[in-house]
This record gives structure tokens, sequence and C-alpha cells, in this order.
């Protein structure tokens, strides 16, 4: 499943983000974005507020690739059934 990610070593916290696709963008605790929804990821304002970072730091990753987002969630809320993958959910 594709994911949102922020690269934080890039994001230099502009805002652009965050003031086209709130839905998805917000601002942590030292002024970078993070990416606070996973929903409906291929939106227009998705799209758009990737193409606006200055610094090309919002991308889109697979679950494989996205280590932050893995430390991040850690992982309470996965809800797939029959889950064949591995990661360290416990199911
Ligand atoms: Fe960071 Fe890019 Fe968002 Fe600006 S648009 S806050 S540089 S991720």
């Amino acid at each position: 499943m594709k994911k949102l990610k922020v690269n934080k070593d890039l994001c230099i916290g502009c805002g652009a983000c965050v003031a086209i696709d709130s839905e998805h963008f917000d601002f942590d605790d030292e002024g970078r974005s993070f990416v606070k929804s996973n929903e409906h990821i291929e939106s227009d304002e998705a799209v758009n507020a990737i193409e606006s970072c200055p610094t090309s730091a919002i991308l889109y990753s697979s679950n494989d690739e996205d280590d932050d987002s893995k430390n991040e969630n850690d992982n309470d809320d996965c809800s797939c059934d029959n889950c064949s993958c591995h990661c360290d959910h416990k199911h």
C-alpha cells in the first residue's frame, strides 16, 4: 500500500503542504511537517502539496520502505485479518 512520507531531513518547515492540504499534513514539535493521515492520499490536495514542496521532501512510499512511519505508528491499529506480511505487528 502506498503511503505519504515526509523526509524530515529535507523539510524546511515552510508550511506549504500544511496550508494546501491540512487533511494530510501538520507540523510536529520541531516545526517540520509530518503525515497525519494516509486516507485518500492521491487527492488533488495531496498531489498539489507534493508538487508545491520547495525541497521535494514529500513522496509516496510503500510500507516496506517506510521505516519512519513504522516507528511512529508502532502498531496497535493494524486491522488486517489474514495478513501474510512479515511486519512486526502482533496479529
Ligand atoms: Fe516541509 Fe515541504 Fe511541507 Fe514545506 S512543503 S513544510 S518543506 S514538507
